[in-house]
Protein backbone atom coordinates (compact mmCIF):
# COMPACT_ATOMS: atom_id res chain seq x y z
CA UNK A 1 0.00 0.00 0.00
CA UNK A 2 1.14 3.66 -0.52
CA UNK A 3 2.74 5.42 2.21
CA UNK A 4 3.37 8.70 3.43
CA UNK A 5 7.13 9.78 4.79
CA UNK A 6 7.50 12.28 7.80
CA UNK A 7 10.69 14.33 7.65
CA UNK A 8 11.46 17.26 8.91
CA UNK A 9 14.48 19.41 11.22
CA UNK A 10 15.39 18.41 14.23
CA UNK A 11 13.36 19.62 17.46
CA UNK A 12 10.21 20.46 15.00
CA UNK A 13 7.79 17.88 16.80
CA UNK A 14 7.94 14.89 13.96
CA UNK A 15 8.26 12.24 16.77
CA UNK A 16 5.60 13.95 19.67
CA UNK A 17 2.94 13.53 16.12
CA UNK A 18 4.20 10.57 14.90
CA UNK A 19 3.76 9.09 18.82
CA UNK A 20 -0.21 10.54 18.54
CA UNK A 21 -0.98 8.85 15.03
CA UNK A 22 0.04 5.38 16.33
CA UNK A 23 -2.15 5.56 18.96
CA UNK A 24 -4.32 5.14 16.56
CA UNK A 25 -3.12 2.65 14.06
CA UNK A 26 -5.72 0.41 13.21
CA UNK A 27 -3.46 -2.31 12.69
CA UNK A 28 -3.12 -2.44 16.23
CA UNK A 29 -6.42 -2.61 17.24
CA UNK A 30 -8.23 -4.53 14.68
CA UNK A 31 -5.29 -6.98 13.20
CA UNK A 32 -3.39 -7.96 16.69
CA UNK A 33 -1.27 -10.18 15.10
CA UNK A 34 -0.25 -8.01 12.49
CA UNK A 35 3.74 -7.37 12.61
CA UNK A 36 3.89 -3.78 13.83
CA UNK A 37 6.71 -1.96 12.40
CA UNK A 38 7.73 0.42 15.02
CA UNK A 39 8.23 3.57 12.38
CA UNK A 40 5.25 3.00 10.46
CA UNK A 41 1.54 3.93 11.28
CA UNK A 42 -1.59 2.92 9.83
CA UNK A 43 -4.27 5.17 10.11
CA UNK A 44 -8.37 5.07 9.31
CA UNK A 45 -9.71 8.03 7.23
CA UNK A 46 -12.45 9.59 8.80
CA UNK A 47 -14.78 9.32 6.81
CA UNK A 48 -18.44 10.14 8.44
CA UNK A 49 -20.25 8.31 5.18
CA UNK A 50 -19.90 5.07 6.78
CA UNK A 51 -21.94 5.96 9.78
CA UNK A 52 -24.63 6.73 7.68
CA UNK A 53 -24.14 3.49 5.63
CA UNK A 54 -24.19 1.27 8.60
CA UNK A 55 -27.70 3.83 9.79
CA UNK A 56 -29.27 2.26 6.46
CA UNK A 57 -28.17 -1.28 6.54
CA UNK A 58 -27.90 -1.90 9.77
CA UNK A 59 -24.03 -3.12 9.55
CA UNK A 60 -22.04 -4.39 12.26
CA UNK A 61 -19.27 -2.41 11.77
CA UNK A 62 -17.43 0.07 10.05
CA UNK A 63 -14.20 -0.05 8.25
CA UNK A 64 -12.11 2.72 7.29
CA UNK A 65 -9.80 3.26 4.26
CA UNK A 66 -6.14 3.56 5.82
CA UNK A 67 -3.53 5.77 5.12
CA UNK A 68 0.10 4.69 6.07
CA UNK A 69 2.99 6.79 7.70
CA UNK A 70 6.47 6.29 7.98
CA UNK A 71 8.72 8.15 10.62
CA UNK A 72 11.85 9.23 8.78
CA UNK A 73 14.61 10.19 10.67
CA UNK A 74 15.31 13.72 11.64
CA UNK A 75 17.13 15.40 7.65
CA UNK A 76 19.98 17.94 8.59
CA UNK A 77 21.78 19.98 6.15
CA UNK A 78 24.53 18.26 4.34
CA UNK A 79 21.97 15.11 4.80
CA UNK A 80 22.06 14.90 0.34
CA UNK A 81 26.00 14.16 0.92
CA UNK A 82 25.39 11.08 2.49
CA UNK A 83 26.57 12.68 6.54
CA UNK A 84 25.69 11.16 8.89
CA UNK A 85 21.66 9.78 8.93
CA UNK A 86 22.35 10.83 5.65
CA UNK A 87 22.12 7.55 3.43
CA UNK A 88 19.48 5.86 5.68
CA UNK A 89 17.44 8.62 5.16
CA UNK A 90 17.72 9.27 1.49
CA UNK A 91 16.64 5.33 1.22
CA UNK A 92 13.68 5.37 3.43
CA UNK A 93 12.46 8.80 1.56
CA UNK A 94 13.01 7.28 -1.38
CA UNK A 95 10.51 4.47 -0.33
CA UNK A 96 7.63 6.64 0.66
CA UNK A 97 4.78 7.90 -2.11
CA UNK A 98 4.58 11.12 -0.70
CA UNK A 99 6.53 13.43 1.56
CA UNK A 100 5.17 15.13 4.72
CA UNK A 101 7.07 17.89 5.58
CA UNK A 102 6.62 18.79 9.46
CA UNK A 103 7.49 22.58 10.30
CA UNK A 104 7.92 24.03 13.42
CA UNK A 105 5.99 27.63 14.22
CA UNK A 106 6.02 27.19 17.99
CA UNK A 107 8.22 29.76 20.04
CA UNK A 108 10.27 27.58 23.14
CA UNK A 109 12.81 28.53 24.27
CA UNK A 110 12.87 25.74 25.75
CA UNK A 111 13.09 23.75 22.89
CA UNK A 112 16.73 24.56 20.95
CA UNK A 113 15.82 25.33 17.09
CA UNK A 114 19.39 23.78 15.13
CA UNK A 115 19.44 26.94 13.45
CA UNK A 116 18.93 28.83 16.39
CA UNK A 117 15.73 30.48 15.02
CA UNK A 118 12.14 29.74 14.42
CA UNK A 119 11.63 30.95 11.11
CA UNK A 120 9.42 28.42 8.63
CA UNK A 121 10.37 29.64 5.35
CA UNK A 122 14.19 29.48 6.21
CA UNK A 123 13.13 25.47 7.19
CA UNK A 124 11.14 24.79 4.45
CA UNK A 125 14.36 25.74 2.01
CA UNK A 126 16.50 23.52 4.11
CA UNK A 127 14.83 21.03 3.70
CA UNK A 128 13.56 21.56 -0.16
CA UNK A 129 17.56 22.25 -0.85
CA UNK A 130 18.39 18.89 0.48
CA UNK A 131 16.16 17.02 -1.77
CA UNK A 132 16.81 18.90 -4.72
CA UNK A 133 20.68 18.72 -4.19
CA UNK A 134 20.29 14.78 -3.72
CA UNK A 135 18.25 14.88 -7.30
CA UNK A 136 20.57 16.20 -8.99
CA UNK A 137 23.35 13.58 -7.79
CA UNK A 138 20.74 11.00 -9.02
CA UNK A 139 20.49 12.52 -12.22
CA UNK A 140 24.36 13.68 -12.37
CA UNK A 141 24.85 9.85 -11.57
CA UNK A 142 22.62 8.56 -14.08
CA UNK A 143 22.51 10.65 -17.19
CA UNK A 144 26.08 9.54 -18.70
CA UNK A 145 24.37 6.14 -18.86
CA UNK A 146 21.57 7.60 -20.29
CA UNK A 147 23.07 9.19 -22.89
CA UNK A 148 24.99 5.90 -23.74
CA UNK A 149 21.54 4.51 -24.21
CA UNK A 150 20.30 6.84 -26.32
CA UNK A 151 23.01 6.45 -28.94
CA UNK A 152 22.01 2.72 -29.10
CA UNK A 153 18.24 3.14 -29.01
CA UNK A 154 16.68 6.11 -30.22
CA UNK A 155 13.41 5.54 -27.89
CA UNK A 156 15.36 6.56 -25.26
CA UNK A 157 16.05 10.07 -26.71
CA UNK A 158 13.00 11.30 -25.00
CA UNK A 159 13.81 10.14 -21.60
CA UNK A 160 17.46 11.70 -21.97
CA UNK A 161 15.25 15.14 -22.67
CA UNK A 162 13.10 14.54 -20.01
CA UNK A 163 15.82 14.27 -17.90
CA UNK A 164 17.48 17.07 -18.72
CA UNK A 165 14.73 18.95 -18.51
CA UNK A 166 14.48 17.90 -14.71
CA UNK A 167 17.78 18.99 -14.17
CA UNK A 168 17.18 22.27 -15.30
CA UNK A 169 14.25 22.42 -12.92
CA UNK A 170 16.27 21.59 -10.05
CA UNK A 171 19.52 24.04 -10.69
CA UNK A 172 16.64 26.78 -10.63
CA UNK A 173 15.81 25.58 -6.94
CA UNK A 174 12.46 24.07 -8.00
CA UNK A 175 11.11 20.89 -7.20
CA UNK A 176 10.23 18.35 -9.79
CA UNK A 177 6.51 17.63 -9.24
CA UNK A 178 5.82 21.66 -8.39
CA UNK A 179 7.00 22.37 -12.06
CA UNK A 180 4.43 19.85 -13.49
CA UNK A 181 6.97 18.05 -15.56
CA UNK A 182 5.55 15.08 -17.06
CA UNK A 183 6.85 12.04 -14.41
CA UNK A 184 6.60 8.71 -16.88
CA UNK A 185 10.08 9.24 -18.49
CA UNK A 186 11.73 9.83 -14.78
CA UNK A 187 10.21 7.32 -13.35
CA UNK A 188 13.50 4.64 -13.02
CA UNK A 189 15.17 7.51 -11.43
CA UNK A 190 12.99 7.54 -8.48
CA UNK A 191 13.59 11.49 -7.56
CA UNK A 192 12.57 12.42 -4.40
CA UNK A 193 11.21 16.05 -5.31
CA UNK A 194 9.36 14.35 -8.10
CA UNK A 195 6.59 13.34 -4.74
CA UNK A 196 3.60 15.14 -4.11
CA UNK A 197 4.12 17.10 -0.67
CA UNK A 198 2.11 18.23 2.10
CA UNK A 199 3.14 20.24 4.83
CA UNK A 200 2.56 20.12 8.43
CA UNK A 201 3.17 23.68 10.62
CA UNK A 202 3.37 22.55 14.22
CA UNK A 203 2.09 25.72 15.94
CA UNK A 204 0.83 26.85 19.39
CA UNK A 205 -2.69 27.76 20.33
CA UNK A 206 -2.70 31.17 19.93
CA UNK A 207 -0.99 30.67 16.71
CA UNK A 208 -3.69 28.28 15.07
CA UNK A 209 -6.20 31.22 16.06
CA UNK A 210 -4.23 33.75 13.81
CA UNK A 211 -5.65 33.54 10.40
CA UNK A 212 -2.96 36.13 8.97
CA UNK A 213 -0.14 33.96 10.17
CA UNK A 214 -1.93 30.66 8.51
CA UNK A 215 -2.82 32.35 5.05
CA UNK A 216 0.73 33.72 5.18
CA UNK A 217 2.32 29.65 5.63
CA UNK A 218 -0.51 28.43 3.37
CA UNK A 219 0.80 30.92 0.67
CA UNK A 220 4.34 30.00 1.42
CA UNK A 221 3.61 26.09 -0.10
CA UNK A 222 1.00 26.50 -2.22
CA UNK A 223 -0.40 24.68 -4.39
CA UNK A 224 0.94 22.20 -1.73
CA UNK A 225 -1.90 21.54 1.17
CA UNK A 226 -1.08 23.08 4.53
CA UNK A 227 -1.97 21.62 7.95
CA UNK A 228 -2.11 23.43 10.72
CA UNK A 229 -1.79 21.71 14.44
CA UNK A 230 -0.91 21.36 17.90
CA UNK A 231 1.47 18.58 18.50
CA UNK A 232 1.13 18.39 21.90
CA UNK A 233 -2.53 18.52 21.88
CA UNK A 234 -2.62 16.11 19.05
CA UNK A 235 -1.08 13.86 21.55
CA UNK A 236 -3.40 14.77 24.74
CA UNK A 237 -6.29 13.62 22.49
CA UNK A 238 -5.17 10.53 21.25
CA UNK A 239 -4.91 9.13 24.82
CA UNK A 240 -8.66 10.39 25.51
CA UNK A 241 -11.56 8.66 24.38
CA UNK A 242 -13.94 9.77 21.37
CA UNK A 243 -16.69 11.54 23.70
CA UNK A 244 -14.27 13.57 25.66
CA UNK A 245 -11.43 14.48 22.57
CA UNK A 246 -14.69 15.77 20.98
CA UNK A 247 -15.41 17.61 24.08
CA UNK A 248 -11.26 19.09 23.87
CA UNK A 249 -11.45 19.83 20.16
CA UNK A 250 -15.10 21.83 20.70
CA UNK A 251 -13.67 23.53 23.58
CA UNK A 252 -10.79 24.87 21.14
CA UNK A 253 -13.67 25.92 18.23
CA UNK A 254 -12.57 22.81 15.87
CA UNK A 255 -14.64 20.00 14.53
CA UNK A 256 -11.61 18.00 13.32
CA UNK A 257 -8.55 16.84 15.10
CA UNK A 258 -4.89 17.91 13.42
CA UNK A 259 -4.12 14.06 12.62
CA UNK A 260 -7.42 13.19 11.19
CA UNK A 261 -7.36 16.23 8.85
CA UNK A 262 -3.49 14.50 8.17
CA UNK A 263 -4.85 11.42 7.26
CA UNK A 264 -7.77 12.88 4.74
CA UNK A 265 -5.52 15.55 3.09
CA UNK A 266 -2.67 12.45 3.14
CA UNK A 267 -5.36 10.19 1.31
CA UNK A 268 -5.94 12.56 -1.25
CA UNK A 269 -2.29 13.71 -1.66
CA UNK A 270 -1.49 10.16 -2.40
CA UNK A 271 -4.14 10.15 -5.42
CA UNK A 272 -6.08 7.97 -3.80
CA UNK A 273 -10.02 7.94 -3.23
CA UNK A 274 -13.26 5.50 -2.04
CA UNK A 275 -15.82 3.57 -3.11
CA UNK A 276 -18.24 2.22 -0.46
CA UNK A 277 -19.85 -1.44 0.24
CA UNK A 278 -22.35 -2.45 2.83
CA UNK A 279 -24.43 -4.78 3.83
CA UNK A 280 -25.08 -6.40 7.67
CA UNK A 281 -21.85 -7.64 8.01
CA UNK A 282 -19.59 -4.05 7.84
CA UNK A 283 -20.09 -0.62 6.27
CA UNK A 284 -16.88 -0.34 4.48
CA UNK A 285 -14.32 2.13 2.19
CA UNK A 286 -12.31 0.90 -0.33
CA UNK A 287 -9.47 2.27 -1.90
CA UNK A 288 -8.82 3.07 -5.40
CA UNK A 289 -6.55 5.77 -7.47
CA UNK A 290 -8.67 8.40 -8.27
CA UNK A 291 -9.41 7.52 -12.12
CA UNK A 292 -9.66 3.66 -11.35
CA UNK A 293 -12.28 1.83 -13.65
CA UNK A 294 -15.05 -0.75 -12.23
CA UNK A 295 -12.81 -3.59 -12.59
CA UNK A 296 -10.10 -2.39 -11.32
CA UNK A 297 -12.33 -1.28 -8.13
CA UNK A 298 -13.36 -4.48 -7.68
CA UNK A 299 -10.39 -6.16 -8.03
CA UNK A 300 -9.42 -4.48 -4.59
CA UNK A 301 -11.71 -6.80 -2.92
CA UNK A 302 -10.36 -9.61 -4.73
CA UNK A 303 -8.77 -10.52 -7.91
CA UNK A 304 -11.66 -13.06 -8.78
CA UNK A 305 -14.26 -10.20 -8.54
CA UNK A 306 -11.91 -8.71 -11.62
CA UNK A 307 -11.14 -11.34 -13.57
CA UNK A 308 -15.19 -12.03 -13.41
CA UNK A 309 -16.18 -9.11 -13.67
CA UNK A 310 -19.53 -8.62 -15.70
CA UNK A 311 -20.90 -5.32 -14.27
CA UNK A 312 -21.55 -2.90 -11.18
CA UNK A 313 -24.36 -1.89 -9.58
CA UNK A 314 -24.17 1.83 -8.65
CA UNK A 315 -25.82 4.66 -6.45
CA UNK A 316 -24.00 7.86 -5.24
CA UNK A 317 -24.03 7.64 -1.54
CA UNK A 318 -25.62 11.37 -1.65
CA UNK A 319 -29.11 9.64 -3.84
CA UNK A 320 -28.84 6.63 -1.27
CA UNK A 321 -28.66 8.93 1.50
CA UNK A 322 -31.95 11.22 0.12
CA UNK A 323 -34.04 8.00 -0.87
CA UNK A 324 -33.43 6.24 2.73
CA UNK A 325 -32.56 2.47 1.22
CA UNK A 326 -31.37 0.84 -1.91
CA UNK A 327 -35.04 -0.55 -2.62
CA UNK A 328 -36.03 2.84 -2.79
CA UNK A 329 -32.77 4.13 -5.27
CA UNK A 330 -33.66 1.91 -7.59
CA UNK A 331 -37.44 2.13 -7.88
CA UNK A 332 -36.80 5.96 -8.37
CA UNK A 333 -33.84 4.73 -11.37
CA UNK A 334 -31.17 5.99 -9.14
CA UNK A 335 -29.10 3.03 -9.70
CA UNK A 336 -27.15 2.44 -12.19
CA UNK A 337 -25.48 -0.25 -14.09
CA UNK A 338 -22.02 -0.02 -15.34
CA UNK A 339 -19.48 -2.07 -17.42
CA UNK A 340 -16.25 -1.99 -17.70
CA UNK A 341 -15.26 1.07 -18.92
CA UNK A 342 -17.39 2.76 -15.87
CA UNK A 343 -14.74 5.42 -14.63
CA UNK A 344 -15.57 5.12 -10.32
CA UNK A 345 -16.16 8.31 -8.22
CA UNK A 346 -15.27 9.13 -4.95
CA UNK A 347 -17.84 8.17 -2.55
CA UNK A 348 -19.87 5.54 -5.22
CA UNK A 349 -21.67 2.96 -3.17
CA UNK A 350 -21.41 -0.46 -4.89
CA UNK A 351 -22.91 -4.11 -5.79
CA UNK A 352 -20.15 -6.17 -7.83
CA UNK A 353 -21.98 -8.83 -10.25
CA UNK A 354 -19.20 -11.41 -11.63
CA UNK A 355 -18.68 -14.77 -12.88
CA UNK A 356 -16.78 -17.17 -10.64
P1 LIG B 1 11.43 15.85 16.69
O1 LIG B 1 12.88 15.96 16.95
O2 LIG B 1 11.03 16.66 15.49
O3 LIG B 1 10.91 14.47 16.65
O4 LIG B 1 10.71 16.65 17.89
P2 LIG B 1 9.97 16.07 19.18
O5 LIG B 1 8.64 15.55 18.86
O6 LIG B 1 10.90 15.17 19.93
O7 LIG B 1 9.75 17.43 19.95
C1 LIG B 1 10.87 18.19 20.45
C2 LIG B 1 10.42 18.94 21.68
O8 LIG B 1 9.46 19.93 21.32
C3 LIG B 1 9.75 18.04 22.71
O9 LIG B 1 10.18 18.48 23.99
C4 LIG B 1 8.27 18.34 22.52
O10 LIG B 1 7.56 18.16 23.71
C5 LIG B 1 8.29 19.77 22.09
N1 LIG B 1 7.14 20.12 21.26
C6 LIG B 1 6.60 19.39 20.23
N2 LIG B 1 5.54 20.03 19.69
C7 LIG B 1 5.40 21.19 20.39
C8 LIG B 1 4.47 22.29 20.32
O11 LIG B 1 3.55 22.33 19.48
N3 LIG B 1 4.68 23.30 21.20
C9 LIG B 1 5.69 23.29 22.11
N4 LIG B 1 5.82 24.32 22.94
N5 LIG B 1 6.55 22.28 22.22
C10 LIG B 1 6.43 21.24 21.37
Amino acid sequence: SLTIGIVGLPNVGKSTMFNALTKNDVLAANYPFATIEPNVGVVGVPDARLGRLAEIFDSARQVPATVSFVDIAGIVKGASEGQGLGNKFLANIREADAICQVIRVFNDPDVVHVDGRVEPKADIETINTELILADLQTIENALPRLVKEARMAKEKQEIVAAVERAKDVLDGGQTVFAAGLDLEPLRDLHLLTAKPFLYVFNMDDEELSDDALKADLRALVAPAEAIFLDAQIEAELSELDDAEALELLQSMGQEESGLDMLARVGFDTLGLQTYLTAGPKEARAWTIRKGATAPEAAGVIHTDFQKGFIKAEVVSFDDLVATGSMTEARSKGLVRMEGKDYVMADGDVVEFRFNV
